[in-house]
Parts: C-alpha cells; sequence; structure tokens
C-alpha cells in the first residue's frame, strides 16, 4: 500500500483570526450587488454594512466589523427550523414529508413545486421551509408552535431573536407568491398545519434578528454535532448533523449552489438579508453579513470573504487534507 498523500493541516487560532481580519480588508471596499427590494424593510438598511465571525469547536469567537449588528435573518432561518423538524420528527420522516432534493431553481420557485408535486423538496427552499414550519408541533396551536421555533434557534446560538417588527410587517403585507406556495403545498398535500398559520410563523421566522455572531455559533453546533461549543449544551442528537449539512451542502445557495460549492469548497447558507452561514464539520462555523446582493439573492461580500478566508487557511471540505483536527478547535467532550 503506498502512502496517502493526504497531508494533516494544523490551523491555529491566530491563523484564523490573521485569514479574518485579512478577508475583511481585503473584501471592505468592494461595491458590487445590490440590497433585496422586493421586501421593501430590506431596501432601507444601510449596504455598507460588514462583519464577519468564526466560531472555533472550543467555543472561541473570532470577529471583525459589524459582527453584532442585528440584521434579518430571512432564509437562514430555514436551516433551525429543519432542525427543530428533524428533532421532532426525525431525519427519515423529514426526508419524507419534505425531502432533500436540489431544486435547480431560485428560492422562491413555483414552478419547482409545480415540477415536484409529487416530489419532495427541500426545507431549505420557500416550498420546504413552509412546510417545515407546519410540521413544527403541536400542530394547530400557532403560539406554542412560534415558541418551539424561537427556543430552539435559542439553544442554537445562544442568544434569544426578537422579531424586527417593521421587517416582519413589509414582508407580510407583500408575501404574494409566499402564498401561493402555500395553497400549492395544500392542494399537493404537502402541508401538515394550516396554509396561512404556517406561512405566517415562516414570515415571522425570517423576520427574527441575528448577528454574525449567533450565526457562527449556531454553524459551529451543526459543524460539532449538534454540542453548542458556547453553551457547552447538547442541542440535537449528533447523527442529525451530517444530514443537516447534507441539505445546506446540496441547496444553500439555491440555483448558484454548484458554482458556490465549487468556488468556495464550503457548505453555506444565505438570505436575502445579507447573511450567510457556513459549516466546516468537525472544524468551526463561520458566518457573514453585508446587504447587497447578487443576482440570486446571495450576499456579494460574505461570498467573497467566506472564499478568502477558506482558500487562505487551505481548507476545502472535498480534499483529502481537510480531515485535519485543528490545534486550536479540538471539538469540546459532550459528557
Ligand atoms: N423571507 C424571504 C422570502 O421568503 C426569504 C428569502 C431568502 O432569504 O432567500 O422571500
Amino acid at each position: 500500500m503506498t502512502a496517502s498523500h493526504a497531508s494533516h493541516k494544523s490551523i491555529t487560532a491566530a491563523d484564523v483570526k490573521a485569514a479574518v481580519e485579512h478577508a475583511y480588508e481585503q473584501v471592505r471596499t468592494t461595491t458590487g450587488g445590490k440590497n433585496a427590494s422586493y421586501i421593501p424593510y430590506l431596501a432601507s438598511v444601510d449596504p455598507n454594512l460588514f462583519g464577519i465571525s468564526v466560531c472555533l469547536l472550543d467555543g472561541t469567537v473570532i470577529s471583525v466589523g459589524d459582527s453584532t449588528h442585528a440584521f434579518g435573518i430571512e432564509s437562514v432561518s430555514k436551516v433551525p427550523t429543519a432542525i427543530l423538524a428533524m428533532r421532532e420528527y426525525g431525519a427519515v420522516d423529514v426526508l419524507e414529508k419534505v425531502g432533500a432534493d436540489a431544486t435547480g431553481l431560485p428560492f422562491n420557485s413555483i414552478m419547482a413545486l409545480l415540477l415536484e408535486k409529487d416530489r419532495p423538496s427541500s426545507p431549505l427552499v420557500n416550498a420546504g421551509a413552509i412546510a417545515a414550519c407546519s410540521l413544527v408541533e403541536p400542530v394547530g396551536d400557532a403560539d406554542a408552535k412560534w415558541k418551539a421555533i424561537v427556543d430552539n434557534i435559542t439553544e442554537l446560538t445562544g442568544v434569544k431573536p426578537e422579531v424586527i417588527q417593521e421587517l416582519y410587517a413589509s414582508e407580510s403585507a407583500t408575501d404574494f407568491n409566499n402564498r401561493s406556495i402555500a395553497w400549492l403545498l395544500k392542494d399537493y398535500g404537502r402541508i401538515y398545519d394550516d396554509p396561512d398559520l404556517s406561512l405566517d410563523l415562516y414570515t415571522r421566522q425570517c423576520s427574527l434578528s441575528t448577528t454574525a455572531e449567533q450565526l457562527s455559533v449556531m454553524a459551529a453546533t451543526i459543524a460539532n454535532d449538534g454540542f453548542n461549543p458556547v453553551t457547552e449544551k447538547q442541542v440535537f442528537s449528533p447523527d442529525l448533523a451530517p444530514r443537516v449539512t447534507s441539505l445546506i451542502t446540496t441547496v444553500g445557495f439555491y440555483e448558484r449552489t454548484g458554482d458556490w460549492l465549487y468556488k468556495s469548497g464550503i457548505p453555506a447558507k444565505s438570505g436575502v438579508g445579507g447573511g450567510v452561514l457556513g459549516v466546516m464539520p468537525g472544524m468551526f462555523g463561520i458566518a457573514a453579513f453585508s446587504p447587497p446582493l447578487d443576482e440570486a439573492g446571495n450576499s456579494v461580500k460574505a461570498q467573497l470573504a467566506i472564499r478568502s478566508i477558506m482558500q487562505e487557511l487551505g481548507l476545502n471540505i472535498f480534499a483529502a487534507s481537510r480531515l485535519c483536527v485543528c490545534e486550536c478547535s479540538s471539538a469540546r467532550s459532550r459528557s
């Protein structure tokens, strides 16, 4: 047998800090992209805001820029609610009831639903996310379901999120496309609670505020088999973590997911609020935030920053050498 070519990288917290700071300086003055405008509130957010955070698996958080600025979580909220549905129903049931496939189409595509009406889609696109909200227990009780959604995010980030009321009102007044999706799901027997109730939960969860720091802790919890390295609590069963990361890998950037993976080497989920959450299993969680988006709805600066950090650290989830254990980020014991 020949020796493996795989090398074991050893990365320190200082290396990560240097890469984060370098990425921030490199990307800070980039001007491309535009704030989302189909939700009026998002169009009014300061486009110059920019922050990056990395949470290592020993709980160390390395941040730069506007990493504690509160912004609309939007589609990144699909990740925690997918986790919640899996916690309540198990991974197999969620696969059956919602699915785990890429659509290859935009996040809010009705066409995707028309094409796959008898087949599942992913909880990380609008249709699947509304279906995931419909699954949250106890079915029929909007207040208790909402509490479950918020509690789950609180466990994943360590911080209780608040609704940005202006964003919620703005989104509720303009969510005609999502209303069509909710009722089409009803027609196809793929929604498991009242469609209007499920849509409202989805809209409210998208309107929650978050920060790059909080999202990096959520990402680190996924990267760390469900164990939150900051609160030191096991939030979800370790066997769910690879499933969650697989969903993010498949459809985290919607119709641009393949391009993103090819260029960055890290599974990541974006939101039209300008946030991106990335998961390097066994290594760290990363998040970046900047409101201007490309045509597919993904933050321009967040993408550049995360790619720069991955490249500088020489990491890629698809490379053999990624199997290293970071010196700086050995996962905390779960017992
Ligand atoms: N609330 C947004 C929508 O449903 C989320 C979209 C996104 O962030 O991709 O349109």
